[in-house]
């Protein structure tokens, strides 16, 4: 796709009109809060409304219809320069840094992501091979930055995408409290907007301190528009990453080639589809072998990887009771007609399948190591299906 070419500034918020004119007129009318997480589906644009917002406040001509777009602040804030303006989100933890240099590691990681999404604003993330999160460091390089007066403007704005990842990790209790110092008390020319797909892991303080805007999914057709016109993807492309997005611009971007490779979430859904032929293979090593090959290290990756198993596992359970276009991954028909026809799977087997799915995405929460955890989905998911052949 043609978006890294001469392309500058981040993409026009696309599909949340609604709430982006009730934004504006909170603003206008003085009733915005100074702490928000927008909450919704992964790849949905929360990110990106909450950089819009930023824009929002940040533009001397906003008004009850949005900011103006044209002024020095606007450019500044889609080119993603505004030194008001501050993005932070899940980074790896840079290697052989001493402890007490970690703050500025993470922050030099930090501008150069900035930089690599100015230039290609509609490129996935890839794939995470390695953990990564939102450290004591960056949490307390935050608290600092906000203590400071706004650089240009009368106001500054923070941005905390995947806002979750603050809990799960070591010191992690030290990190959100950094945080929760400053929603308690933030400093008057403050906005903090927190960012989340999986808004129940946030600790319940964190949670009862900010305003919660739901960002709901698209319809299929939006997508695939925005695929056309924004991403200039083609027809044909923009139609079968839509249908895999289920309503997530950034879900459907992961399943679009680049640079004539697979995108990141398309390899992800070929594993997600080794894992479940592994699952309903007879030979029960199998299961075993599939699971060493994982690595030790991706605990967080497997949350993506799960949810495209049970979109995997939703469509074993409707193939052959639906037309092939009714699957999320009809171009796997014949393939999940091999496994149901195979073992003679009923639906009601694959439903109680999704419940071992549940419990593994828990356990990717509670930091379990990653090849345990998918030896005993697996195992667990083929007994459902085949039982103990
Ligand atoms: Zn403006």
């Amino acid at each position: 796709m043609a978006s890294g070419a001469g392309r500058v500034s981040l993409h026009p918020v696309f599909g949340h009109a609604d709430l982006q004119a009730s934004l504006s007129r909170a603003l206008a009318s003085g009733s915005l809060p100074s702490s928000l997480l927008i909450h919704g589906p992964r790849g949905v644009g929360k990110q990106r409304l909450a950089l819009w917002l930023g824009q929002l406040l940040l533009c001397p001509e906003s008004g009850p219809t949005g900011p103006c777009g044209d002024c020095k602040a606007c450019r500044m804030a889609t080119n993603l320069e505004h030194p008001d303006l501050h993005w932070y989100f899940p980074l790896a933890k840079p290697k052989g840094v001493r402890p007490g240099k970690l703050a500025e590691a993470l922050e030099e990681a930090r501008y150069d992501t900035l930089v690599e999404r100015r230039e290609h604003p509609l490129r996935p993330a890839s794939a995470a091979t390695e953990p990564t999160g939102l450290y004591l460091a960056v949490a307390q390089t935050l608290r600092s930055h906000a203590q400071r007066r706004p650089a240009v403007g009368l106001r500054q704005v923070f941005v905390i995408g995947d806002a979750e990842t603050l809990v799960p990790q070591e010191s992690s209790q030290e990190a959100a409290n950094a945080l929760l110092k400053l929603l308690e008390e933030p400093p008057a020319s403050t906005l903090l907007i927190l960012t989340s797909s999986e808004p129940g892991r946030l600790l319940p303080t964190i949670r009862s301190r900010t305003m919660p805007l739901h960002l709901p999914p698209l319809s299929s057709e939006s997508v695939e528009q925005f695929l056309v016109e924004v991403g200039e993807v083609s027809r044909n492309d923009a139609r079968r990453a839509s249908h895999l997005g289920r309503g997530s611009i950034g879900r459907a971007l992961g399943f679009l080639p680049i640079e004539g490779e697979p995108g990141p979430l398309e390899t992800l859904r070929t594993q997600a589809f080794e894992l479940l032929t592994a699952a309903s293979d007879a030979d029960a090593g199998a299961v075993y072998r599939k699971s060493l090959e994982l690595g030790t290290t991706r605990s967080r990756g497997l949350m993506p990887l799960f949810e495209l198993l049970e979109d995997a596992l939703r469509d074993l359970s409707v193939t052959g009771a639906v037309a092939s276009g009714g699957l999320i991954n009809s171009d796997r028909k014949d393939l999940l007609k091999r496994i149901r026809e195979g073992w003679d799977i009923h639906p009601v087997t694959v439903a109680r399948a999704f419940r071992h799915l549940e419990e593994a995405k828990e356990l990717v929460a509670g930091n379990v190591n990653p090849q345990l955890i998918v030896a005993g989905l697996l195992t667990g998911i083929r007994e459902e299906l085949i039982g103990n052949p």
